[in-house]
């Protein structure tokens, strides 16, 4: 049976993920179990749940119901490799909750340097009160990632594409480096999701994700996971529980709702992506488009070989363009909302500029032009591709014409 589930396809595996007859009963979908307290049957029961903490098992509501185990179960049978999911309230809160399962006083990180701004928060607050020390390394720059490691390096946080200026970088090497060196190997999934890149299968040791984007899918519920193998999956679950980290089995349910049809809402936003990057490529005020699905990306060589899918998310450099400019294209778009976060089915930009959160990695890039440095990511949604080039055109000719 585990065989056979493993060689369908990505629709097919989504639908049925995390449906067991013990969740689901005779609907289809897991009920929604609201609860703190469990009532067990006997002291002896009581005894018994205490001295064993076992997934899917009755206990306290802080270790979650049904609702909850089956959203860590169908999060689990996607991404091959996985012994067990942790879940967060929040895609950040399983970036903390994974870092702080493996990091000690007195250990070093490496982190990406284009890694999501409060992953790199994390490293230079939190952590450094903790006594962690954070390297920031170019994920593109092999030989300089090589030598920042140390005897006290006991963990590597990658992120791919980049946050923002999308870098593919080589996600099987940096994770071969590192267990060499004998450090664990993090990575934030978001973009890809395990069913675009099996994180685990590519060598690294644990895969974060933030639910909030693709599983979701409907920008109405932030939650987190990370999935690994046995032995961390033991240390992520500990860290989450002595943390008390819980989530709503409400949220749950709106997250196995999106799950089943996220296959179907990457494949039709990456298309449309790539129709509209390949629009803005045309474009005289277009610098650069930032888009490793589209071939001529720099990291598109990596992405074919490595990934097995993508999505609407992608960035663009405008050309020697001022911020008030740039204020011009984005106020101006209709279809397009100007907001955080992405994987909606509704479309949206932002706005942005790393020269800031960059400590490693050149912006603008080595070789560009220095003027070339404003940028706007695009989150495309499930809207007609043709319409959302319209809004875009009606948005630079309102740049070009203040
Ligand atoms: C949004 C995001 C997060 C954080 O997720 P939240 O659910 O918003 O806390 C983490 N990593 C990436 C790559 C993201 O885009």
């Amino acid at each position: 049976m585990a065989g056979r589930k493993d060689q369908h396809g990505d629709s097919t595996r989504a639908v049925a993920a995390g449906r067991s007859k013990e969740w689901t009963g005779p609907v289809v979908n897991p009920p929604i179990w609201r609860a703190s307290t469990h009532i067990y049957e006997s002291e002896a029961d009581r005894k018994a749940a205490l001295s064993n903490n076992k997934d899917g098992q009755f206990y306290y509501g802080r270790r979650g119901a049904p609702t909850q185990w089956a959203l860590a179960q169908a999060l689990t049978e996607l991404e091959p490799g996985a012994a067990g999911t942790v879940l967060y309230p929040s895609g950040v809160a399983a970036i903390a909750g994974a870092l702080l399962a493996v990091l000690s006083p007195g250990d070093v990180l490496l982190l990406s340097d284009n890694s999501y701004e409060p992953s790199r928060s994390m490293g230079m607050g939190l952590l450094k009160r903790m006594g962690v020390e954070t390297r920031f390394f170019d994920p593109l720059d092999l030989d300089a990632y090589r030598n920042l490691f140390c005897e006290r390096t006991k963990c590597v946080w990658l992120e791919v594409p980049g946050s923002l200026t999308m870098e593919m970088c080589d996600v099987p090497e940096l994770a071969r480096i590192a267990r060499e060196k004998g450090a664990i190997c993090l990575i934030d999934n978001t973009w890809a999701t395990s069913l675009g890149f099996p994180a685990l299968q590519h060598g690294c040791d644990i895969s974060v994700t933030s639910l909030t984007k693709h599983i979701s899918g409907h920008s109405d519920l932030m939650m987190g996971a990370a999935s690994a193998g046995e032995k961390l999956y033991r240390k992520l679950r500990i860290t989450s529980q002595q943390l008390g980290q819980v989530v709503s089995p409400d949220d749950c349910a709106l997250a196995l709702r999106g799950l089943r049809t996220m296959p179907l809402r990457l494949e039709r936003t990456m298309q449309s992506a790539l129709q509209i990057a390949d629009w803005l490529a045309t474009r005289e005020d277009v610098a650069h488009v930032l888009c490793p699905m589209r071939d001529g990306d720099a990291g598109y060589e990596l992405w074919q070989r490595d990934f097995s899918g993508g999505c609407g998310l992608f960035s663009f450099v405008l050309k020697a363009q001022d911020e008030a400019a740039r204020a011009r294209l984005v106020d101006n778009l209709e279809l397009f909302g100007i907001g955080y976060s992405w994987g909606g089915f509704e479309s949206l930009a932002l706005p942005f500029d790393v020269s800031r959160i960059r400590d490693a990695m050149a912006w603008p890039k080595p070789g560009w032009n220095s003027e070339d440095r404003l940028g706007v990511r695009l989150s495309i949604g499930l809207e007609d591709p043709a319409d959302l080039i319209a809004d875009l055109d009606r948005g630079f000719a309102a740049m070009r014409n203040p």
